[in-house]
């Protein structure tokens, strides 16, 4: 596929994902099963476009890290077996190890129950001209948490402070915080990949049936899944509340692995593609101390 029509491909399946005003965001109105973002493009044909995509991602990676102004932090949330590891390996599967570091965030440590939610999490922001990917993230603060509000008592919170509010207070910290990290060179994308119920039924069953496959089931998995509606209500309620122009959820369908690949690689380019990146400019005297260089190695005998 040429460039510019990946570009055109990437920008369409990113304005119709993207929730930059979450305000009247409904989750109901999203459809997990949906692989129609990019007429004419099957699951046949997409091998083609994710490997022309990988391609040009590695590229556009290149510039980010030669000029060194820009980090990039991709957030990925979602129930179990929606495809987290699945579409973080494909990300990464063209990139320079060098530019690119993955952070999995578990429940706390002890250490990190010592220190406010963000610390974990502050810690591991991307430098600049890096890629940062959080496999799970300071979200599961206003997720797993609202689930199980008991949680709350493990962290160490002063107990004044656990208010009624407490996630809707956090949701707004966390706002706060993306736009602080968006208006100092961070760019935040926020990917929520939305499999149905029974699509999660199935692979766990897969899970189950494929030997391969059973290091990945835990039975906790499923003890979670009866808390199916209070999740997509914490889930709905974040979109909600933390979508924003810098710092925009995705809503990726995500029954169909394939598709939710082709949908967040193309956001991924479209976001590199918008912030004009370049190789750093060589200025004259530069230039000149380049050549004189290149005269010096040609000079040995
Ligand atoms: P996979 O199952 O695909 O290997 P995973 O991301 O589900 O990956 P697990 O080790 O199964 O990894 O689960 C991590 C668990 O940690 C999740 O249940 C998640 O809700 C929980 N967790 C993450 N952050 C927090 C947090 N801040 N407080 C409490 N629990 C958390
Ligand atoms: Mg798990």
């Amino acid at each position: 596929m040429k460039t510019e029509e990946i570009l055109r491909a990437a920008k369409s399946l990113r304005e119709k994902y993207a929730v930059t005003d979450g305000e009247s965001f409904r989750l109901k109105n999203c459809n997990p099963n949906e692989t129609d973002g990019l007429p004419g493009i099957r699951k046949i044909d997409s091998k083609e476009l994710l490997d022309d995509g990988v391609r040009m991602m590695a590229d556009l990676q290149d510039m980010l890290y030669a000029q060194d102004h820009w980090s990039i932090l991709l957030i990925f949330q979602a129930m179990d077996a929606a495809g987290k590891d699945g579409i973080i390996k494909h990300v990464m599967s063209g990139v320079n190890p060098q530019g690119c570091e993955v952070h999995s965030f578990k429940s706390p440590s002890t250490e990190e129950l010592d220190h406010d939610y963000m610390w974990r999490s502050m810690r591991r922001l991307p430098a600049r001209g890096m890629i940062g990917i959080f496999n799970r993230s300071y979200y599961e603060e206003v997720l797993v948490v609202r689930v199980h509000p008991e949680i709350l008592q493990s962290q160490k919170i002063p107990a004044e402070l656990i208010g009624k509010n407490i996630f809707e207070k956090r949701q707004a910290d966390i706002r706060q915080m993306e736009a602080f990290m968006s208006r100092n060179g961070t760019v935040v994308r926020k990917f929520f990949l939305h499999v149905s119920k029974e699509e999660q039924k199935k692979r766990f069953l897969e899970r189950i049936d494929t030997p391969e496959k059973n290091w990945k089931f835990s039975p906790t998995d499923v003890k979670e899944r009866q808390h199916w509606d209070q999740y997509m209500e914490a889930y709905e309620s974040m979109i909600q509340t933390t979508s924003s122009t810098q710092a925009p959820w995705h809503i990726i369908p995500a029954d169909n692995k394939w598709y939710t690949r082709v949908v967040v690689s193309g956001i991924i380019i479209d976001t590199l593609a918008s912030l004009n990146l370049h190789y750093p400019q060589v200025d004259e005297k530069r230039k000149a101390q380049l050549q004189e260089v290149r005269a010096t190695l040609m000079a040995e005998k």
